[in-house]
């Protein structure tokens, strides 16, 4: 199940999942990584559209392996999620999250972290806890965080989802449905749960100057979201055109390549003192 691409890198392929040696390799290496350190947190910060401050970052895990060289998190979350070993990355993640949010107060500059959870991590009835000894640990609040989920995250097991859900939200962290449009889950079901914000997929944004079925989308999502009392976000903004229309049809906030791609979280402070915005109006 573990194959070469065009990159030499590692890449899991479900398609073809059975339990073969390449899987077991491809878990002892990742077991390895965590022991070697060949993980890195990567950041991309994430601004509101009326003012274009930044207002917040989205952690994006990155494995730099000493032979392949960058592989990137779709290549071995999948893997990650399938064996469980997305636990202990999920706990780097917070971890290094955390770590980050600190140095970051400790220099004036207050932003939200977001870090992506998965199905396994929304069923493990120890993460709330966890989270709340990570924020005293850190001497956080709550309020440093928003917890990114997906849909099919959640409807994996809705009853106990809910569960981790609701007590993540009682301790004031925010909740975000990650890739929204994508999965499943009924407009019912939204209602129900205790989130904060909606995260319009890239793929409905990344085109929508041109194509007026995305456009469509991504403005009724806009108005379903507000509707809902939520915060709402657009993902994949690749060109100012794009954030000038995200920004007219009033979408909150925005993250994506035109503004920044990912970067090494040491670089994050640099980059935010030499952020220059561009003028929307
Ligand atoms: P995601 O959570 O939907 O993250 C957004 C992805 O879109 C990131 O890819 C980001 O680099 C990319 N992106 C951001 N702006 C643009 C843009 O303007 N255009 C385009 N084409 N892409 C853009 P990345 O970093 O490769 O991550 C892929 C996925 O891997 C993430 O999708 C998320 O589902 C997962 N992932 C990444 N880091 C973590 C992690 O720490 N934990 C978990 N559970 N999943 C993670
Ligand atoms: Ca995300
Ligand atoms: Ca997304
Ligand atoms: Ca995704």
């Amino acid at each position: 199940a573990a194959k070469k691409s065009g990159h030499d890198a590692v890449v899991y392929d479900p398609a073809s999942d059975r339990a073969s040696d390449q899987n077991l390799s491809l878990l002892s290496e990742l077991r390895q990584a965590v022991e070697r350190n060949e993980f890195v947190l990567y950041v991309q910060p994430k601004i509101a559209l009326s003012s274009t401050t930044v207002i917040g970052m989205e952690a994006l895990i990155r494995w730099v392996h000493p032979e392949r060289g960058m592989i990137f998190p779709d290549n071995f979350i999948p893997f990650a999620e399938k064996t469980g070993f997305i636990r202990v990355m999920t706990r780097w993640v917070l971890e290094q999250s955390a770590a980050l949010c600190g140095q970051l107060l400790a220099q004036g500059i207050h932003l939200k972290m977001s870090v992506n959870l998965s199905t396994r991590d929304l069923l493990d009835q120890d993460l709330p806890n966890k989270f709340g000894d990570l924020l005293l640990r850190h001497d956080l609040t709550a309020a440093s965080f928003c917890l990114e989920i997906t849909e099919s995250a959640i409807m994996d097991d809705p009853v106990r989802a809910l569960q981790t859900l609701e007590r993540l939200h009682a301790m004031q962290v925010e909740l975000s449905i990650d890739d929204f449009g994508t999965g499943y889950s009924s407009l019912a079901y939204l209602k129900r749960l205790p989130v904060d914000e909606l995260k319009i997929d890239k793929s409905f944004v990344m085109n929508m100057e041109n194509d007026t079925d995305d456009a469509q989308i991504v403005r009724s999502t806009i108005d379903l979201g507000h509707n809902m009392g939520l915060r709402v976000v657009a993902e994949g903004i690749e060109s100012v055109v794009v954030m000038k229309l995200l920004a007219e049809m009033g979408c909150d906030q925005g993250q994506g390549y035109f503004i920044s791609r990912p970067m090494p979280a040491a670089k994050l402070a640099d980059w935010i003192s030499q952020w220059t915005p561009p003028a929307l109006h």
